[in-house]
């Protein structure tokens, strides 16, 4: 074997993880793609210590860290193929490498899956947001609108309400809402929009307002969404792992997946999707791989 562990995926996840293998004196590999999924936000929220920081620069400065671990070696390319060996995995990459390991651990992340309205993708991560905890304070009383329908809808208002009063749900298509729903829903000041979501005009992703069929363009200056998501990477499938009905890897509480030697983390296994339940659950995986293989070679 080439190395104790593989590592896919060198973003928040895979170089916790990595860090806290290089101490447990691990020989591990990161392959890393390069294409976190908050590549597009200007500025990344509520991780202690560097609040306001680009993603970027976070994640650089974890990666210079992680260097000073001799055992830890980090590469950029993208794993394409992997197979299950008798003593562990060998995976293969874009750049023609083949690289074998006795653990693997998916730290591979999710992709968000853009709507089809135009403007949307632009605006996403700058103005488009996904979570309150990490960009709703820059956008507190502000007029804000949610796309989603139903009982998502109806959850998202429900949170959203805290940070402003100043709240459209965009339905964008007939509501599904039920009729208790959207009598809370109103007794609460906050308006829904039924129409479907043509487009959102923005400078340089700042949003301006949405444009709806048939309607007044409603002045925004953020719209929440909950997007549908596919995993980054099909090979944890394709090596047998189960997911959950949302479509996440499933893990037990130490980042194990079903089949013995493969491990995920990050928000591959999590909805919630923040930098530091990212970094606790590499940390979790690194530790619970090093205690396995501690256990299986005592
Ligand atoms: C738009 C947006 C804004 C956000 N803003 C914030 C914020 O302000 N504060 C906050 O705390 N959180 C924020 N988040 C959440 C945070 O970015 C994620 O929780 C975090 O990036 C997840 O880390 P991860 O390591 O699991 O996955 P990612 O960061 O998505 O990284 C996955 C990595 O795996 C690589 N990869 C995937 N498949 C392969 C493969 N087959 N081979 C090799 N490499 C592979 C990818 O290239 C990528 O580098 C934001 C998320 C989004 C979408």
């Amino acid at each position: 074997m080439d190395f104790e562990i593989i590592i896919i995926g060198g973003s928040y996840a895979g170089v916790a993880a990595a860090t806290t293998l290089g101490r447990s004196l691990r020989k591990v590999l990161v392959i890393d793609g390069g294409k976190p999924c908050n590549r597009q936000t200007p500025h990344s929220h509520n991780f202690l210590t560097r609040d306001g920081e680009t993603p970027a620069a976070i994640a650089d400065k974890a990666k210079e860290q992680l260097a000073s671990y001799k055992t830890v070696k980090t590469v950029t390319d993208f794993v394409i193929d992997g197979s299950k060996q008798p003593d562990g995995f060998k995976v293969l990459t874009q750049d023609g490498h083949t690289y074998t390991a006795q653990k693997l651990l998916f730290a591979t992340g999710i992709t968000d899956i853009m709507p089809q309205i135009m403007g949307f993708a632009e605006c996403w991560g700058i103005s488009a947001i996904h979570c309150p905890y990490c960009h709703g304070y820059e956008v507190h009383h502000q007029p804000t609108g949610i796309l989603a329908n139903g009982d998502m809808g109806f959850e998202i208002a429900k949170l959203i309400s805290n940070w402003t009063d100043e709240l459209t749900l965009f339905t964008n298509g007939a509501s599904t809402l039920t009729t208790e729903q959207v009598q809370k829903i109103k007794t609460k000041n906050i308006k829904i929009a039924e129409g479907e979501v043509q487009s959102i005009i923005h400078e340089n992703g700042q949003m301006k307002s949405v444009v709806m069929q048939g309607d007044q363009p409603y002045p925004l200056t953020a719209m929440y969404a909950r997007l549908p998501f596919t995993q980054h990477s099909d090979l944890p499938k394709q090596l047998g792992c189960e997911f959950t009905e949302a479509g996440h890897i499933a893990v037990d509480g130490f980042n194990r997946t079903n089949v013995p030697g493969v491990y995920a983390a990050g928000d591959n296994v999590s909805p919630m999707r923040a930098v530091a339940v990212t970094v606790a659950g590499g940390v979790m995986a690194g530790a619970a791989i090093n205690k396995d293989m501690i256990e299986e070679g005592f």
